[in-house]
């Protein structure tokens, strides 16, 4: 016993003890104390100890193995511009225009003006960057707002890639340089009422020509953008040859009509339509002489998928970072919720689906580099189906963290929630995407 302790002064201050004995039965306590071993009482204090000092959480980061350090410092400039542009212009409206069903047709000129001085700078058509700075690019919009994401990949992505492949040079030149600078908007429109994923085997809408021009009938189901593009890149069953063709349809054209689709959960800014087709006739300077067959639209959609992934990455990346700021300061049993083991397993959980999806992304981006812009279908629709199904697992869990607030808009993650339906969909589904690979790899085609 060390009587030094007690002679000199006592062990607990009085009025420490006072207080304690004001919560709780002291001598019980001291008992209870009195029957731990060194390491359970020096464990105990380190516990009390940390409860005590408050925590500097550190940034929040959903770069954890630092892929963003591949771009060039050039790349990683724009990205940077991008950025600071998406918190600004496009942050704070997202969640009102989504409630509305409206798209923000403020931001075009805007979206214009960040093109031409990043990936448009010096070009006239089309801009040129390297894959892992287009993917870069998707990740960060979508990120912010999945629907302005779709809008800029069926504008850029779809209509004006279809015209920059598949477009004669007057095609080129017509459109190419005012769809570059935003003063015209592209829509894309393969997919049909009675035929979405089957749209190889055959589109119902035809066309027949008629002399010098191009009769087209039919109906068409969802393509974004189609009630304010000026230009619509339209797939149509040539009549004559039973082959895919492109045409290029302008706003007005008669026998071209338009209904928005309105009760969407999903993706509400993208304005999605039913077209209908009566008799529409363009000429046939509007057909796309490069698309042959359903093979050259396929070839296209293979690139667009792999920026699909990229998309469901942008998705988990904001729904990984919304959840984490939640639950640094949501308070719970009074710590917060992100001192609790669960939420920090979802957490990490995200964390290493982010980061995957990272891994995979960059390593297709480096391989459509080496292949001069091109991979095979079943690496893209690998990368599509496997980052959708993660992006989707993704917003679940953040989705839970957040509780009831899960479910609302200002909490920003419900919209990320609700829009990574669409991506798990659109772009050849899931399951389509994954009997790609599923044939690439047996030999077998599963899908009659
Ligand atoms: C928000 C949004 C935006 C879109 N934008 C555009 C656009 O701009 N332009 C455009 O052309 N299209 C667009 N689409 C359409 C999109 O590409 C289609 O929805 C998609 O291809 C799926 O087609 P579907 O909806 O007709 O489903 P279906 O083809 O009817 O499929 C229904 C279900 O059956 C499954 N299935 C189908 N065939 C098989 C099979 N062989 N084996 C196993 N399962 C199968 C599918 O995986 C799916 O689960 C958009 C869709 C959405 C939701």
């Amino acid at each position: 016993m060390n009587e030094m302790l007690y002679q000199d002064q006592p062990v607990v201050a009085p009025e420490v003890l006072e207080a304690l004995a004001q919560k709780t039965d002291v001598n019980r306590l001291l008992a209870a104390l009195s029957d731990l071993d060194a390491d359970e009482l020096r464990r105990m204090l380190r516990a009390l100890d940390r409860s005590r000092a408050p925590v500097q959480p550190p940034p929040i980061n959903s770069d954890l193995y630092e892929i963003e350090a591949e771009l060039s410092p050039d790349e990683r400039e724009i990205v940077l511009r991008w950025r600071s542009f998406l918190r600004a212009e496009v942050a704070p409206i997202a969640n009102t225009y989504w409630e509305r069903g409206e798209f923000p047709m403020q931001i075009i000129p805007k979206l214009g003006a960040l093109v031409m001085e990043t990936i448009g700078k010096g070009q006239t058509h089309y801009p040129r960057m390297s894959p892992l700075l287009a993917g870069m690019l998707t990740c960060e919009v979508a990120r912010v707002d999945p629907s302005l994401c779709s809008f800029l990949g069926v504008h850029r992505r779809l209509c004006m890639t279809s015209i920059w492949l598949f477009g004669s040079q007057a095609q080129k030149d017509r459109w190419l340089p005012a769809m570059l600078r935003f003063e015209k908007i592209g829509s894309w429109v393969l997919s049909e009422p009675l035929v979405g994923s089957g749209a190889a085997r055959g589109l119902l809408t035809t066309a027949r020509r008629d002399g010098d021009t191009w009769v087209l009938n039919g109906q068409k189901k969802w393509s974004g953008n189609a009630t304010f593009a000026d230009v619509n890149c339209i797939w149509a069953k040539n009549l004559e040859t039973g082959q895919v063709n492109g045409f290029l349809v302008e706003r007005g054209t008669p026998g071209y009509h338009v209904e928005k689709i309105h009760d969407k959960i999903s993706k509400r800014i993208v304005q999605n339509v039913v077209i209908t087709l009566e008799d529409c006739r363009v000429p046939e300077a509007n057909r796309l002489p490069g698309a042959q067959s359903f093979d050259d639209v396929a070839r296209q959609l293979t690139n667009a998928r792999a920026d699909v992934a990229w998309e469901a990455l942008g998705i988990a990346r904001g729904a990984y970072e919304h959840a984490l700021a939640y639950a640094l300061q949501r308070e719970q049993f009074g710590r917060k919720i992100a001192a609790f083991q669960v939420q920090q397993i979802n957490l990490a959980r995200m964390l290493g689906n982010v980061t995957a999806m990272q891994g995979m992304l960059v390593q297709l981006a480096r391989l459509m580099e080496r292949n001069g812009g091109q991979i095979a279908p079943e690496q893209a629709s690998l990368a599509k189906a496997w980052c959708t199904e993660r992006m989707r697992e993704t917003v679940a869990i953040a989705r839970a963290m957040l509780g009831g607030n899960g479910i609302l808009l200002e909490h920003n993650v419900a919209r990320l929630f609700a829009d990574a339906e669409s991506v798990y969909s659109y772009e050849g589904s899931f399951e389509i995407n994954s009997l790609i690979v599923g044939k690439a790899i047996t030999g077998y085609s599963a899908f009659v």
